[in-house]
Protein backbone atom coordinates (compact mmCIF):
# COMPACT_ATOMS: atom_id res chain seq x y z
CA UNK A 1 0.00 0.00 0.00
CA UNK A 2 1.33 3.83 -0.87
CA UNK A 3 1.02 5.45 2.22
CA UNK A 4 0.27 9.43 1.57
CA UNK A 5 2.07 12.27 2.79
CA UNK A 6 2.93 16.37 2.00
CA UNK A 7 6.50 15.90 2.13
CA UNK A 8 8.74 12.62 2.59
CA UNK A 9 12.24 13.58 4.15
CA UNK A 10 15.33 10.69 3.88
CA UNK A 11 17.38 10.89 6.27
CA UNK A 12 16.92 12.17 10.11
CA UNK A 13 20.39 14.03 10.56
CA UNK A 14 20.43 17.63 11.29
CA UNK A 15 19.31 18.95 7.86
CA UNK A 16 16.55 16.37 7.82
CA UNK A 17 15.23 17.10 11.28
CA UNK A 18 15.32 20.56 10.75
CA UNK A 19 13.51 20.45 7.32
CA UNK A 20 10.61 18.21 8.97
CA UNK A 21 10.24 20.60 11.92
CA UNK A 22 9.49 23.25 9.90
CA UNK A 23 7.20 21.21 7.24
CA UNK A 24 5.70 20.51 10.15
CA UNK A 25 5.23 23.31 11.69
CA UNK A 26 3.76 24.84 8.91
CA UNK A 27 1.08 21.96 8.94
CA UNK A 28 2.41 19.43 6.00
CA UNK A 29 2.16 15.84 7.30
CA UNK A 30 5.75 14.99 7.04
CA UNK A 31 7.21 11.64 7.26
CA UNK A 32 10.99 11.14 7.55
CA UNK A 33 12.29 8.07 7.03
CA UNK A 34 15.79 7.29 8.63
CA UNK A 35 17.73 3.68 7.97
CA UNK A 36 19.44 3.26 11.55
CA UNK A 37 17.89 2.86 14.69
CA UNK A 38 18.26 6.02 15.86
CA UNK A 39 17.98 9.84 15.33
CA UNK A 40 21.08 11.99 14.42
CA UNK A 41 23.77 9.48 15.05
CA UNK A 42 26.36 12.05 13.65
CA UNK A 43 25.29 14.87 15.88
CA UNK A 44 25.69 12.63 19.02
CA UNK A 45 29.36 12.01 17.90
CA UNK A 46 30.21 15.70 17.20
CA UNK A 47 32.59 17.97 18.54
CA UNK A 48 33.90 15.83 20.57
CA UNK A 49 30.58 14.60 22.26
CA UNK A 50 29.34 18.11 23.29
CA UNK A 51 28.41 19.09 19.18
CA UNK A 52 29.75 22.38 18.42
CA UNK A 53 26.60 23.19 16.69
CA UNK A 54 26.93 26.64 15.44
CA UNK A 55 29.47 29.31 14.83
CA UNK A 56 28.91 32.99 15.75
CA UNK A 57 31.00 34.37 12.82
CA UNK A 58 29.29 32.13 10.23
CA UNK A 59 29.89 33.64 7.14
CA UNK A 60 29.82 32.75 3.49
CA UNK A 61 33.83 32.92 3.17
CA UNK A 62 33.68 30.01 5.79
CA UNK A 63 32.37 27.34 3.34
CA UNK A 64 33.33 26.55 -0.06
CA UNK A 65 31.72 25.34 -3.41
CA UNK A 66 32.03 25.55 -6.57
CA UNK A 67 29.61 28.01 -6.72
CA UNK A 68 30.68 30.31 -3.38
CA UNK A 69 28.15 32.22 -3.87
CA UNK A 70 25.30 29.50 -3.61
CA UNK A 71 25.66 29.59 0.49
CA UNK A 72 24.23 33.24 0.90
CA UNK A 73 20.69 33.44 0.66
CA UNK A 74 20.21 30.20 2.65
CA UNK A 75 22.69 31.70 5.54
CA UNK A 76 21.04 35.00 5.89
CA UNK A 77 17.13 33.37 5.72
CA UNK A 78 18.37 31.19 9.38
CA UNK A 79 21.31 32.28 11.16
CA UNK A 80 23.37 31.24 14.39
CA UNK A 81 21.16 33.09 16.07
CA UNK A 82 18.30 31.76 14.86
CA UNK A 83 19.62 28.45 16.41
CA UNK A 84 20.64 29.61 19.48
CA UNK A 85 17.38 30.80 19.94
CA UNK A 86 15.90 27.46 19.71
CA UNK A 87 18.49 26.20 21.54
CA UNK A 88 18.00 28.37 24.71
CA UNK A 89 13.94 27.87 24.26
CA UNK A 90 15.12 24.56 25.24
CA UNK A 91 17.14 25.57 28.16
CA UNK A 92 20.49 23.96 26.90
CA UNK A 93 23.18 24.45 28.71
CA UNK A 94 26.09 26.15 26.54
CA UNK A 95 29.39 28.01 26.05
CA UNK A 96 31.67 29.35 23.35
CA UNK A 97 34.87 27.67 23.26
CA UNK A 98 36.25 29.83 21.49
CA UNK A 99 36.54 31.83 17.52
CA UNK A 100 32.86 31.51 18.12
CA UNK A 101 32.35 27.68 18.09
CA UNK A 102 29.03 26.78 20.35
CA UNK A 103 29.00 23.71 21.97
CA UNK A 104 26.82 22.49 24.96
CA UNK A 105 28.01 21.76 28.18
CA UNK A 106 26.87 18.29 28.76
CA UNK A 107 26.55 16.35 25.44
CA UNK A 108 25.01 16.68 21.94
CA UNK A 109 22.29 14.03 23.05
CA UNK A 110 20.51 17.60 24.08
CA UNK A 111 20.48 18.39 20.80
CA UNK A 112 18.78 15.66 19.37
CA UNK A 113 16.62 15.42 22.27
CA UNK A 114 15.79 19.01 21.13
CA UNK A 115 15.23 18.08 17.76
CA UNK A 116 13.13 15.52 18.36
CA UNK A 117 10.79 17.28 20.88
CA UNK A 118 10.04 20.01 17.91
CA UNK A 119 9.25 17.18 15.80
CA UNK A 120 7.42 15.86 17.98
CA UNK A 121 5.50 19.28 18.59
CA UNK A 122 5.28 19.84 14.96
CA UNK A 123 3.66 16.47 14.23
CA UNK A 124 6.06 14.75 12.21
CA UNK A 125 6.12 11.38 11.98
CA UNK A 126 9.78 9.67 11.83
CA UNK A 127 10.68 5.81 10.84
CA UNK A 128 13.45 4.14 12.03
CA UNK A 129 15.18 1.38 10.26
CA UNK A 130 13.73 2.14 7.45
CA UNK A 131 15.93 1.44 4.28
CA UNK A 132 15.07 2.93 0.98
CA UNK A 133 15.60 0.59 -2.36
CA UNK A 134 13.89 2.85 -4.52
CA UNK A 135 12.60 6.22 -5.33
CA UNK A 136 10.02 6.86 -8.75
CA UNK A 137 8.43 10.05 -9.88
CA UNK A 138 5.41 9.33 -11.51
CA UNK A 139 3.49 12.26 -13.90
CA UNK A 140 6.11 15.11 -14.62
CA UNK A 141 4.40 18.16 -15.43
CA UNK A 142 6.39 21.21 -14.34
CA UNK A 143 5.03 22.54 -10.58
CA UNK A 144 2.37 20.17 -10.64
CA UNK A 145 0.85 18.50 -7.56
CA UNK A 146 -1.87 16.62 -8.36
CA UNK A 147 -2.12 13.09 -6.65
CA UNK A 148 -0.93 11.58 -9.66
CA UNK A 149 2.21 13.25 -9.87
CA UNK A 150 3.84 11.67 -6.72
CA UNK A 151 7.41 10.82 -5.90
CA UNK A 152 7.07 7.64 -4.46
CA UNK A 153 9.89 5.79 -1.74
CA UNK A 154 10.10 1.92 -1.87
CA UNK A 155 11.27 0.35 1.55
CA UNK A 156 11.49 -2.81 2.32
CA UNK A 157 8.16 -3.74 3.51
CA UNK A 158 6.54 -0.15 2.58
CA UNK A 159 5.95 2.46 0.06
CA UNK A 160 5.35 6.08 0.32
CA UNK A 161 4.45 9.09 -1.51
CA UNK A 162 4.51 12.38 -1.12
CA UNK A 163 4.23 15.14 -4.22
CA UNK A 164 7.59 16.57 -2.40
CA UNK A 165 10.54 14.38 -1.27
CA UNK A 166 13.85 16.19 0.50
CA UNK A 167 17.32 13.95 0.00
CA UNK A 168 18.66 14.82 3.21
CA UNK A 169 20.71 11.45 3.63
CA UNK A 170 24.42 13.27 4.63
CA UNK A 171 27.72 12.22 2.94
CA UNK A 172 30.13 9.59 2.65
CA UNK A 173 31.87 10.20 6.23
CA UNK A 174 32.14 7.83 8.45
CA UNK A 175 30.70 4.77 6.69
CA UNK A 176 30.77 2.88 10.35
CA UNK A 177 27.53 4.75 11.64
CA UNK A 178 26.04 4.33 8.21
CA UNK A 179 27.29 6.66 5.59
CA UNK A 180 25.94 5.85 2.41
CA UNK A 181 25.93 7.14 -1.20
CA UNK A 182 22.31 6.74 -1.33
CA UNK A 183 22.20 10.77 -2.10
CA UNK A 184 24.50 11.11 -5.16
CA UNK A 185 22.82 7.52 -6.54
CA UNK A 186 19.94 9.29 -5.90
CA UNK A 187 20.89 12.43 -7.78
CA UNK A 188 22.51 10.24 -10.64
CA UNK A 189 19.27 8.51 -11.37
CA UNK A 190 17.36 11.87 -12.22
CA UNK A 191 19.94 12.96 -14.35
CA UNK A 192 21.62 15.77 -11.78
CA UNK A 193 25.44 16.78 -11.89
CA UNK A 194 27.76 15.84 -9.22
CA UNK A 195 30.96 17.40 -7.67
CA UNK A 196 33.02 14.46 -7.17
CA UNK A 197 33.13 13.95 -3.36
CA UNK A 198 35.93 13.75 -1.36
CA UNK A 199 37.04 13.47 1.95
CA UNK A 200 37.39 17.14 3.67
CA UNK A 201 38.63 18.29 7.21
CA UNK A 202 40.41 14.96 7.25
CA UNK A 203 43.68 13.76 8.95
CA UNK A 204 46.87 13.68 6.35
CA UNK A 205 48.83 10.78 5.90
CA UNK A 206 52.70 11.12 5.52
CA UNK A 207 54.97 9.43 2.54
CA UNK A 208 56.82 6.31 3.70
CA UNK A 209 59.79 8.50 4.18
CA UNK A 210 58.63 11.20 6.12
CA UNK A 211 56.74 8.68 8.52
CA UNK A 212 60.33 6.89 8.96
CA UNK A 213 61.28 10.42 10.36
CA UNK A 214 58.40 11.64 12.12
CA UNK A 215 55.82 9.66 13.22
CA UNK A 216 57.06 8.37 16.29
CA UNK A 217 56.09 11.68 17.85
CA UNK A 218 52.85 10.40 17.69
CA UNK A 219 50.94 13.17 20.46
CA UNK A 220 52.97 16.01 20.08
CA UNK A 221 51.01 19.03 18.60
CA UNK A 222 52.10 22.47 18.35
CA UNK A 223 51.03 25.72 17.35
CA UNK A 224 51.03 26.21 13.41
CA UNK A 225 49.91 28.54 10.80
CA UNK A 226 48.70 25.90 7.70
CA UNK A 227 48.59 26.86 4.04
CA UNK A 228 48.95 26.21 0.68
CA UNK A 229 50.04 28.04 -2.37
CA UNK A 230 47.16 28.03 -4.42
CA UNK A 231 44.54 28.69 -1.49
CA UNK A 232 44.40 32.31 0.07
CA UNK A 233 43.39 30.37 3.03
CA UNK A 234 45.25 30.19 5.91
CA UNK A 235 44.49 28.46 9.59
CA UNK A 236 46.64 29.71 12.14
CA UNK A 237 45.39 26.26 14.37
CA UNK A 238 47.10 23.38 16.38
CA UNK A 239 48.65 20.48 14.43
CA UNK A 240 49.54 16.94 15.87
CA UNK A 241 52.09 14.14 14.73
CA UNK A 242 49.61 11.14 14.25
CA UNK A 243 50.96 7.46 14.17
CA UNK A 244 50.48 7.82 9.94
CA UNK A 245 51.07 11.74 9.93
CA UNK A 246 49.36 15.18 10.44
CA UNK A 247 45.87 15.92 12.38
CA UNK A 248 44.97 18.64 14.53
CA UNK A 249 42.72 21.34 13.64
CA UNK A 250 44.94 23.24 11.22
CA UNK A 251 45.78 20.09 9.26
CA UNK A 252 41.78 19.27 9.25
CA UNK A 253 41.84 23.05 7.94
CA UNK A 254 44.01 22.70 5.22
CA UNK A 255 43.00 19.27 4.08
CA UNK A 256 39.89 20.54 2.59
CA UNK A 257 41.86 22.87 0.29
CA UNK A 258 44.20 20.32 -0.50
CA UNK A 259 44.00 19.50 -4.26
CA UNK A 260 46.02 15.96 -3.66
CA UNK A 261 49.36 16.89 -5.15
CA UNK A 262 50.97 20.12 -3.93
CA UNK A 263 52.53 19.87 -0.37
CA UNK A 264 51.21 21.88 1.89
CA UNK A 265 52.86 24.78 4.16
CA UNK A 266 53.38 24.63 7.52
CA UNK A 267 54.94 28.10 9.11
CA UNK A 268 56.06 26.06 12.98
CA UNK A 269 57.36 29.57 14.46
CA UNK A 270 54.38 32.16 13.77
CA UNK A 271 54.95 35.25 14.64
CA UNK A 272 58.01 34.27 16.31
CA UNK A 273 61.51 36.63 14.06
CA UNK A 274 64.13 33.74 15.68
CA UNK A 275 67.27 35.15 14.62
CA UNK A 276 66.39 39.11 15.71
CA UNK A 277 65.24 36.54 19.03
CA UNK A 278 69.02 35.70 19.07
CA UNK A 279 70.93 39.26 17.69
CA UNK A 280 69.23 40.33 20.31
CA UNK A 281 70.67 37.76 22.97
CA UNK A 282 73.99 38.51 21.80
CA UNK A 283 74.32 34.52 20.79
CA UNK A 284 74.67 33.37 17.70
CA UNK A 285 75.64 29.69 17.93
CA UNK A 286 74.11 26.00 17.39
CA UNK A 287 73.54 25.65 21.22
CA UNK A 288 71.15 28.60 21.17
CA UNK A 289 69.33 27.44 18.32
CA UNK A 290 68.42 24.92 20.18
CA UNK A 291 67.92 26.33 23.29
CA UNK A 292 65.79 28.47 21.46
CA UNK A 293 63.86 26.30 19.26
CA UNK A 294 63.21 24.49 22.50
CA UNK A 295 61.39 27.51 23.45
CA UNK A 296 59.06 27.49 20.47
CA UNK A 297 58.89 24.05 19.48
CA UNK A 298 57.51 20.94 21.77
CA UNK A 299 61.09 19.81 22.95
CA UNK A 300 61.11 16.36 21.26
CA UNK A 301 60.40 17.75 17.75
CA UNK A 302 62.76 20.51 18.40
CA UNK A 303 65.34 18.15 18.81
CA UNK A 304 64.15 15.87 15.64
CA UNK A 305 63.94 18.79 14.04
CA UNK A 306 67.74 19.62 14.41
CA UNK A 307 68.90 15.97 13.73
CA UNK A 308 66.78 16.21 10.28
CA UNK A 309 67.57 19.54 9.68
CA UNK A 310 71.53 20.47 11.25
CA UNK A 311 72.59 24.04 10.56
CA UNK A 312 75.40 23.96 8.22
CA UNK A 313 77.52 26.43 10.28
CA UNK A 314 77.28 29.81 11.97
CA UNK A 315 77.08 32.95 9.79
CA UNK A 316 74.12 35.01 9.52
CA UNK A 317 73.08 33.33 6.16
CA UNK A 318 73.06 30.11 8.01
CA UNK A 319 70.67 31.06 10.67
CA UNK A 320 68.69 33.30 8.45
CA UNK A 321 67.89 29.58 6.16
CA UNK A 322 67.36 28.06 8.95
CA UNK A 323 64.53 30.33 10.13
CA UNK A 324 63.04 30.21 6.78
CA UNK A 325 62.60 26.64 6.83
CA UNK A 326 61.03 27.18 9.92
CA UNK A 327 58.07 29.33 8.97
CA UNK A 328 57.61 27.19 5.56
CA UNK A 329 58.07 23.44 5.94
CA UNK A 330 57.08 22.27 2.91
CA UNK A 331 55.19 18.57 3.51
CA UNK A 332 54.05 16.42 0.57
CA UNK A 333 50.87 14.07 2.12
CA UNK A 334 50.88 10.73 0.29
CA UNK A 335 46.79 11.02 0.90
CA UNK A 336 44.50 11.77 3.63
CA UNK A 337 42.99 9.11 5.98
CA UNK A 338 39.99 9.04 4.07
CA UNK A 339 35.99 8.66 4.73
CA UNK A 340 36.66 6.48 7.23
CA UNK A 341 38.43 9.18 9.49
CA UNK A 342 36.52 12.31 7.84
CA UNK A 343 34.55 14.81 9.48
CA UNK A 344 32.87 15.83 6.24
CA UNK A 345 32.44 14.42 2.63
CA UNK A 346 33.42 17.88 0.24
CA UNK A 347 31.70 17.55 -3.77
CA UNK A 348 28.02 16.57 -3.99
CA UNK A 349 25.33 17.59 -5.80
CA UNK A 350 25.96 20.31 -8.03
CA UNK A 351 24.52 23.85 -6.95
CA UNK A 352 23.68 24.26 -10.18
CA UNK A 353 20.89 21.94 -10.20
CA UNK A 354 19.35 24.19 -6.80
CA UNK A 355 17.30 26.40 -6.12
CA UNK A 356 19.36 28.38 -3.75
CA UNK A 357 16.29 29.68 -1.95
CA UNK A 358 14.47 26.25 -1.60
CA UNK A 359 16.82 23.68 -2.18
CA UNK A 360 14.75 22.47 -4.90
CA UNK A 361 15.95 20.93 -8.02
CA UNK A 362 15.20 22.88 -11.41
CA UNK A 363 14.77 19.84 -13.27
CA UNK A 364 12.90 17.60 -10.65
CA UNK A 365 9.86 20.11 -9.34
CA UNK A 366 9.11 18.24 -6.29
CA UNK A 367 12.74 16.88 -5.50
CA UNK A 368 14.84 18.80 -2.80
CA UNK A 369 18.67 18.03 -1.77
CA UNK A 370 19.79 19.64 1.64
CA UNK A 371 23.21 19.61 4.21
CA UNK A 372 25.67 17.28 3.09
CA UNK A 373 24.76 16.09 0.18
CA UNK A 374 24.86 19.18 -1.59
CA UNK A 375 28.58 20.75 -2.81
CA UNK A 376 28.63 23.18 0.02
CA UNK A 377 31.14 22.18 2.88
CA UNK A 378 31.99 24.25 5.72
CA UNK A 379 35.42 24.73 7.71
CA UNK A 380 35.79 23.60 10.99
CA UNK A 381 34.40 25.50 13.59
CA UNK A 382 30.37 24.44 13.75
CA UNK A 383 29.62 25.55 9.89
CA UNK A 384 28.49 22.08 9.07
CA UNK A 385 25.88 21.99 11.14
CA UNK A 386 25.12 25.95 10.47
CA UNK A 387 24.67 24.81 6.83
CA UNK A 388 22.63 21.56 7.55
CA UNK A 389 20.20 23.96 9.79
CA UNK A 390 19.92 26.82 7.13
CA UNK A 391 19.48 24.52 4.24
CA UNK A 392 16.89 22.58 5.92
CA UNK A 393 15.23 25.74 7.44
CA UNK A 394 14.91 27.01 3.49
CA UNK A 395 13.40 23.61 2.07
CA UNK A 396 10.71 23.35 5.26
CA UNK A 397 10.19 26.88 4.25
CA UNK A 398 9.00 25.67 0.79
CA UNK A 399 6.62 22.71 1.55
C1 LIG B 1 33.20 12.78 13.98
C2 LIG B 1 32.47 13.98 13.43
C3 LIG B 1 32.37 15.13 14.19
C4 LIG B 1 31.72 16.26 13.67
N1 LIG B 1 31.63 17.37 14.45
C5 LIG B 1 31.01 18.47 13.98
C6 LIG B 1 30.83 19.61 14.79
O1 LIG B 1 31.14 19.61 15.99
N2 LIG B 1 30.26 20.72 14.21
C7 LIG B 1 29.83 20.73 12.91
O2 LIG B 1 29.31 21.74 12.44
N3 LIG B 1 29.92 19.63 12.15
C8 LIG B 1 30.50 18.50 12.64
N4 LIG B 1 30.58 17.39 11.86
C9 LIG B 1 29.96 17.41 10.52
C10 LIG B 1 28.44 17.26 10.68
O3 LIG B 1 28.17 16.17 11.53
C11 LIG B 1 27.76 17.01 9.32
O4 LIG B 1 28.17 17.97 8.39
C12 LIG B 1 26.24 17.07 9.48
O5 LIG B 1 25.83 16.05 10.36
C13 LIG B 1 25.54 16.89 8.12
O6 LIG B 1 24.15 16.82 8.35
P1 LIG B 1 23.21 16.06 7.33
O7 LIG B 1 21.87 16.09 7.96
O8 LIG B 1 23.38 16.61 5.97
O9 LIG B 1 23.75 14.58 7.28
P2 LIG B 1 23.88 13.45 8.46
O10 LIG B 1 23.93 14.12 9.80
O11 LIG B 1 24.99 12.60 8.04
O12 LIG B 1 22.51 12.70 8.36
C14 LIG B 1 22.17 11.86 7.29
C15 LIG B 1 21.19 10.84 7.80
O13 LIG B 1 20.70 10.09 6.69
C16 LIG B 1 20.67 8.74 7.03
N5 LIG B 1 20.70 7.98 5.79
C17 LIG B 1 21.75 7.74 4.96
N6 LIG B 1 21.35 7.01 3.91
C18 LIG B 1 20.03 6.79 4.07
C19 LIG B 1 19.06 6.10 3.31
N7 LIG B 1 19.37 5.48 2.17
N8 LIG B 1 17.76 6.07 3.76
C20 LIG B 1 17.43 6.67 4.93
N9 LIG B 1 18.33 7.34 5.69
C21 LIG B 1 19.61 7.40 5.26
C22 LIG B 1 21.88 8.54 7.92
O14 LIG B 1 21.74 7.38 8.71
C23 LIG B 1 21.84 9.82 8.72
O15 LIG B 1 21.06 9.71 9.88
C24 LIG B 1 31.18 16.23 12.37
C25 LIG B 1 31.25 15.06 11.62
C26 LIG B 1 31.88 13.94 12.14
C27 LIG B 1 31.92 12.70 11.30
Amino acid sequence: MNQKYDVIILGAGAAGLMCAIEAGKRGRRVLVLERAERIGKKILISGGGRCNFTNLHSSPENFFSANRHFVKSALARYTPADFVRLVEKHRIPYHEKKLGQLFCDRAAADITAMLEQECRDAGVEIRLNTKVSEVRKNGGRKDDLLETDQLTVQAEEASFGAPRLVVATGGLSIPKIGATSFGYDLARQFGLKIEPPRAALVPLLFSERDCKRWCDLAGVSTEVIASTRSTKQTFPENMLFTHRGLSGPAILQISSYWDGKEPIHLDLAPDRDLTADLRARGHRDPSSWKLLLREVLPRRFADRWLETYPLAGNSERVFADAERQLHAWEVKPEGTEGYGKAEVTAGGVDTGELSAKTMECRKVPGLFFIGEVVDVTGQLGGFNFQWAWASGFCAGQAM
